[in-house]
């Protein structure tokens, strides 16, 4: 955090608008709230010399990092960054912190599943694995199935060139998305490669492990740094990891090198949306789904340009919404304690859905996906696997 969050504080009026649009105060009595548990335990800190003589509240554990809080301060604070500041010094429950780690290493256990994915994917059922998991407080639930493909890109130069970043979940559990977005971007006239970055940091930031997140952030910037020098643009399909680069790394390495980063990380759709690039046909429209906009979306504030496209090239008729949260956000739905809880904050989502009647539910997130799927039994695409099919067939 930087001294500029600090300042930040001042402009708490203590409205309680954030209080209002937290989806965990909305379900859970016993949390106190994003402005308590933000500006206010953060200025009482700092009128006491920055010593925090007072216990952390281990209510922090259930806020989810969704930012809906930040999204809705009407003065620009965000409470959810001291959240993540004061989660990262709750001592808490050895065992949970145990599954916390195991939970945001996911990019190592992604790695080793998706070398044998069917081997993975049947171990996952196996009941033995299951009580296992769950007596270090994983929750009984559908878990992601692990999937390997290769990618197949162009080698042809280009003078547009792109660096596509796909994120654990495409990575390794749903690579058709990678080759959808390669596939898109092609049809843009990008020269693409691949990121050789792995996590983006997320899962850990949200698990407490802030300084660990904080050295992969500077990895990776440098990564993506040296990429931009050669005139890339970094190029994403994952919200998180969108919101992760553009954001959450400004809090976690303030400074020239963030910045630098932080004008160059693009959706996917948003830099079509941008450079006003088509390169589809709109034959064929598939009669009716629901797009729904994950919370981490939202709060890099670009709007919904995947929707847009959807609506002008691919669906007759398109709901979007964006009033409701999921629950899962990442690993918070995974968790035995929490997994009821992240169920109660999708129920409105859910049943929206059921109402809806559709047969495809659209999002740009992976976990959103997954939790959607397994509270509606609906069928779950991101919209770069839809846009595919609607590439034009001479690009
Ligand atoms: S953080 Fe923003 S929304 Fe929350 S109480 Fe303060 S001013 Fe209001
Ligand atoms: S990040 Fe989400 S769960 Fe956490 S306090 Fe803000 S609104 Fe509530």
């Amino acid at each position: 955090m930087s001294k500029g969050d600090e300042r930040n504080l001042d402009h708490c009026l203590k409205c309680s608008t954030c209080h209002t649009q937290c989806p965990v105060v909305a379900n859970y009595l016993a949390f106190p709230g994003p402005k308590q548990l933000g500006p206010e335990l953060e200025r009482l800190r700092l009128a006491r010399g920055g010593k925090a003589p007072f216990e952390i509240d281990e209510a922090l554990n259930y806020c989810t990092n969704c930012k809906r809080c930040d999204i809705a301060c009407p003065h620009g604070v965000k409470p959810s960054y001291y959240n993540i500041k004061n989660k990262a010094k709750l001592k808490g429950k050895s065992l949970n912190k145990f599954r916390d780690w195991i939970l945001a290493h996911n990019v190592w256990w992604g790695k080793i599943g998706s070398q044998i994915p069917s081997l993975t994917n049947f171990g996952l059922k196996f009941p033995l694995t299951r009580l296992s998991m769950g007596l270090v407080g994983v929750a009984n639930r559908h878990f992601p199935k692990y999937e390997k493909k290769k990618v197949i890109i162009s080698k042809e130069k280009k003078e547009k060139k792109a660096l596509y970043y796909a994120g654990c979940y495409a990575s390794y559990n749903e690579p058709q998305i990678i080759q959808a977005a390669v596939n898109i971007l092609e049809a843009c006239g990008y020269q693409v490669e691949l990121a050789p970055a792995a996590c983006c940091g997320t899962p850990m930031v949200s698990n407490g492990l802030l300084e660990e997140a904080g050295k992969l952030a500077e990895k990776n910037t440098d990564i993506f740094l040296k990429y931009i020098q050669q005139g890339f643009k970094i190029i994403t399909t994952c919200s998180s990891c969108g919101l992760a680069l553009k954001e959450e790394y400004a809090h976690m390495l303030p400074g020239e090198k963030s910045n630098r980063l932080r004008k160059n990380i693009w959706d996917l759709f948003e830099i079509l949306d941008e450079e006003g690039i088509l390169p589809f046909s709109s034959s064929q429209k598939i009669a009716k789904a629901y797009y729904h906009v994950p919370c981490h979306l939202k709060a890099q504030g670009i709007g919904v340009p995947a929707a847009n496209l959807l609506k002008a090239i691919a669906i007759k008729e398109l709901i979007i919404e964006d009033s409701y949260c999921c629950g899962i956000s990442g690993t918070y739905g995974f968790k035995k304690e929490k997994y009821a809880l992240s169920m109660a904050i999708g129920g409105p989502l859910f049943q929206d859905i059921k109402e809806s009647q559709v047969p495809l539910v659209i999002t740009d997130c992976g976990t959103c996906k997954l939790q959607i799927e397994h509270g509606t039994g609906v069928t779950v695409n991101h919209p770069a696997v839809i846009l595919e099919n609607y590439l034009k067939k001479t690009q």
